[in-house]
C-alpha cells in the first residue's frame, strides 16, 4: 500500500527546515540584488541550529528518508526562496553512484558541481564537444572544452565534467572526470546575470589543455551516471513547489488584508470567482506535490523511478510557472512591484522548468514511456 506518512521526528526536521527557511527569507531581497555575493552557509539567526538537510540524510529511523529529504528541500525553498547554499552538489551523487571506493574516499567531503551543458549541448548531451585525450607518456588526460550555466561553480571544490574521450587504444565514447579547483587549465568565469535564483552561483567553466590524472577518471558506465537524475528531478520538482507554496501563502495573506478570506466550504455555485481561481491553483499545487511524493516513495521501496521522476519534474516545474503567474493575476498590478515577494517567486519559479531537463524534455520522456517509443522514434 502506498504510504507517505512520516514519523513525529521527521515532522520535527521539516519544522526546523521551515524555521531556517523563514530566517533566510529576511535576506532574500538582499541577495536578489547583490548577485555577486554568495550567501553564508548559515545566517546568524540560525547559528547553533542543526542543518535540516544533514538531519534528513542521517535519518535512518525515518519512515521515508527519501520523502523526508524532498520535503525538507521543499520547505527551505518555500520560505527562503532559493537562498539555501548547499554543501552537496549533483556531482556528489554521481561520485556516490558510480565512482570507485578509493575515489569516493578521497572526495567524500568535497562539494562537487555537475558540468554537462555546453553551447549547443543542453537538452541533448549527445552534442557535447568537450574532449579528453589520453596522453600515454604522462598517463594523464588532456581536457579541452567549455561548459555553460554551471551551478555552484564558484562555491564547489571540484566539477564532475561530462566529456567525450579517446583512450590509449583509440576507443571513443562519453565519460566523466572529476576536475579539482586549482588544476592548471581550469578557469571559472564570472557570475552570470540571471532572471531568477540570483543568490545561486552560476558561472561558465573553461578547460584549456587541462591535464587530469588517470585517478580522476570516473569510470562508471554512462547510463548509470545519467540515472542520478532519477533522484534529483523529483527533488527539483519539490523545490519548484516550495516557491509555488510561498507564492500561494503570500497571496492568501494579501487577499485577507483586502478582506477576501479563502473559504473552503460551499460549492462552486456559492464561491466567488477569486476564491475559485485560488482553490484551483492550490489543487494544481497538491496534485504536483503528490507526483513528487510518489516518485520518492518508489525510491524508498527500492524501485528506481524512471518515468515517475520525469512526471514529478514536469509537474513541479509547470506548477511553479502556473501558480506564480496565477497569483500575480489575482493580486493585480500591485503584485508586479519590485521587491515584492511575488516578483521574486515568479522569476525564481521559471528556472525549475529549465534546468535538470526542461519541461519539454520531461514530456518527451513521458510520451516515449506511454507510447513505448525509443529516443530515436520520438525526439
Ligand atoms: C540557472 C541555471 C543553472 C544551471 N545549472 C546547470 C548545472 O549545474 N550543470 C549543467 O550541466 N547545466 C546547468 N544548467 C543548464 C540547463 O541544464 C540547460 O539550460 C537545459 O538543459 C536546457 O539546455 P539549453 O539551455 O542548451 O537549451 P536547449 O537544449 O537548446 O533548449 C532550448 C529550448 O528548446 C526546447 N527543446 C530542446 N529540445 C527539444 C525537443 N527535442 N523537443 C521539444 N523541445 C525541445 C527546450 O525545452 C528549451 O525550451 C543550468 C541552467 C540555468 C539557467
Amino acid at each position: 500500500m502506498i504510504d507517505f506518512e512520516l514519523t513525529p521526528k521527521d515532522q520535527e526536521i521539516i519544522n526546523l527546515a521551515r524555521e531556517q527557511g523563514k530566517i533566510a527569507q529576511r535576506y532574500a531581497s538582499y541577495y536578489d540584488r547583490h548577485e555577486d555575493e554568495l550567501p553564508p552557509e548559515q545566517f546568524p539567526e540560525a547559528n547553533g541550529l542543526p542543518n535540516p538537510i544533514d538531519l534528513a540524510e542521517e535519518a535512518s529511523d525515518s519512515s521515508g528518508a527519501r520523502i523526508l529529504h524532498s520535503l525538507v528541500m521543499h520547505e527551505i525553498y518555500g520560505a527562503g526562496i532559493a537562498l539555501h547554499r548547499s554543501r552537496w552538489g549533483l556531482g556528489n551523487t554521481v561520485l556516490d553512484t558510480v565512482a570507485a571506493p578509493e575515489q569516493i574516499e578521497k572526495w567524500k567531503n568535497h562539494t562537487i558541481a555537475i558540468a554537462i551543458t555546453e553551447p549547443g549541448a543542453g537538452s541533448d548531451p549527445a552534442n557535447i564537444r568537450t574532449t579528453a585525450t589520453f596522453d600515454r607518456e604522462t598517463d594523464e588526460w588532456v581536457l579541452n572544452g567549455e561548459k555553460i550555466f554551471i551551478s555552484q561553480a564558484e562555491s564547489a571544490d571540484a566539477a564532475m565534467v561530462f566529456s567525450r574521450f579517446v583512450d590509449a587504444n583509440g576507443q571513443r565514447g562519453m565519460t566523466t572526470f572529476l576536475v579539482e579547483k586549482g588544476t592548471p587549465g581550469f578557469t571559472v568565469g564570472p557570475q552570470l546575470r540571471k532572471l531568477g535564483i540570483r543568490s545561486h552561483d552560476t558561472c561558465n567553466l573553461l578547460f584549456e589543455n587541462c591535464r587530469i590524472p588517470e585517478f580522476n577518471h570516473i569510470r562508471g558506465d554512462f547510463k548509470s551516471t545519467m540515472s542520478v537524475f532519477n533522484d534529483s528531478r523529483p527533488m527539483v520538482g519539490a523545490m519548484a513547489l516550495g516557491v509555488a507554496h510561498a507564492a500561494l501563502d503570500f497571496t492568501r495573506e494579501m487577499l485577507a488584508k483586502s478582506g477576501i478570506e479563502i473559504d473552503y466550504r460551499g460549492s462552486i455555485r456559492s464561491r466567488s470567482a477569486i476564491t475559485d481561481r485560488f482553490l484551483r491553483l492550490e489543487a494544481t499545487f497538491e496534485a504536483a506535490l503528490l507526483t513528487v511524493l510518489r516518485s520518492k516513495w518508489l525510491e524508498q521501496q527500492d524501485v528506481p523511478p524512471k518515468v515517475e521522476a520525469s512526471i514529478a519534474k514536469a509537474a513541479g516545474g509547470k506548477a511553479a510557472r502556473k501558480i506564480t503567474q496565477g497569483c500575480i493575476e489575482l493580486l493585480g498590478p500591485e503584485a508586479l512591484a519590485e521587491d515584492h515577494p511575488l516578483d521574486r517567486c515568479f522569476r525564481d519559479g521559471r528556472i525549475f522548468d529549465i534546468y535538470e531537463g526542461a519541461g519539454e524534455i520531461q514530456r518527451l520522456i513521458i510520451a516515449r514511456s506511454i507510447l513505448d517509443y525509443t529516443s530515436r522514434d520520438l525526439r
